[in-house]
């Protein structure tokens, strides 16, 4: 929502951020468009900009706070609160504020800027598993857009862009990821991404609507291979757990290849991961000391898989391990080697 002067110009929910039948945008007739009812100095379609930013994820360019909250965007430059009229030049937080950025609370005269960052952050949305992927083939009011296996989206049964399920051809260069969140209390706190490793984001999802609160959701996509970083956060730095409910998430790359997941931390916790096909890293006679407490889903093809856990110098056996087909647990400071 935005506050402009005392007077709400519009509001809009964030991806995830309530209710569906709430989902959109709202502008107040004085501020709508550059004729009719409009009125200066809000009179050249800004507002709507602004609020359609927010519908897109975007926080306003202060963090919405001092200088110690940021809005979450690499090239916007920290500032310590709102700007008004058109204050360029204005300095805080040792920056030269952004006051032309449609997210700040400038004049409409004076805006006239998204950054990358911003539009990458925006753009997310529409990247396999993001919230708001499904505009790409709305039928709007027409007719049904027909789903190919070309059209560039992930859509109808595919598990990947165009590939998978029982229409298109199999996926040969990805594996699916899968995010489960056990929301505590505050699921309207929690969000996530997921980067590639070119700090891209490939898949995203909340804040969630606080209906949610101690339900689970499952968010998937088909990665291709690469290194990931999985990042989840929280806005009151309580994490999933246990200040404000007992929550929890799990990641898995499919397949056995590779599962983690968390609860306890404060504003943020990150795990990354390689999505392969094959256990480059690990095999028999090979040792693997895991800085990061992952787990492997070794699945292995046998009823059972011999493991042999040891300490640092790989002489005295902590606790030879024979398990079933499943999960097994390996804590850090460990090596682990196939027997
Ligand atoms: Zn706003």
């Amino acid at each position: 929502m935005c506050n402009l002067s005392g007077t709400t110009l519009g509001y809009a929910q964030f991806p995830g951020g309530g209710l569906p039948a709430t989902d959109g945008v709202v502008i107040d007739y004085e501020y709508f468009g550059t004729i009719g009812t409009a009125q200066s100095p809000f009179n050249l379609g800004r507002t709507t900009t602004h609020e359609v930013g927010h519908w897109l994820n975007l926080r306003h360019i202060w963090g919405d706070g001092g200088c110690d909250f940021d809005d979450f965007i690499m090239d916007t430059p920290l500032a310590d609160e709102e700007n008004y009229f058109c204050d360029v030049g204005h300095v805080s937080c040792g920056n030269v504020n952004m006051v032309q950025n449609y997210m700040d609370y400038s004049d409409d005269v004076c805006m006239n800027l998204f950054t990358n960052g911003q539009k990458k952050w925006m753009r997310a949305l529409f990247e396999v598993g993001g919230y708001r992927q499904n505009l790409l083939y709305s039928n709007g009011c027409g007719n049904p857009k027909s789903i190919t296996c070309n059209d560039g989206i992930q859509n109808g049964n595919e598990v990947g862009i165009d590939c998978g399920g029982n229409a298109c051809q199999p996926c040969t260069n990805c594996k699916t990821f899968s995010v489960t969140i056990h929301m505590d209390d505050y699921p309207e706190e929690t969000y996530w991404n997921v980067v590639n490793e070119q700090d891209e984001i490939v898949m995203m999802g909340g804040r969630y609507g606080s209906p949610l609160a101690g339900d689970s959701i499952v968010v998937s996509s088909c990665l291709p291979y690469g290194i990931y970083t999985f990042n989840i956060y929280d806005d009151y730095d309580d994490g999933l757990c246990c200040g404000g409910g007992i929550g929890d998430y799990q990641i898995e790359v499919k397949d056995g290849f590779y599962a983690a997941g968390g609860d306890v931390f404060a504003s943020t916790e990150s795990k990354t991961f390689l999505v392969t096909n094959t256990f480059t890293f690990i095999g028999p006679g090979q040792n693997y000391n895991d800085p990061n407490n992952w787990f492997y889903n070794l699945k292995p093809t046998l009823n059972s898989l011999n493991l042999k856990i040891f300490n640092s110098d790989c002489i005295i056996p902590l606790a030879p391990l024979q398990i079933l087909k499943g999960t097994v647990q390996i804590n850090p400071g460990v090596d682990l080697r196939f027997e």
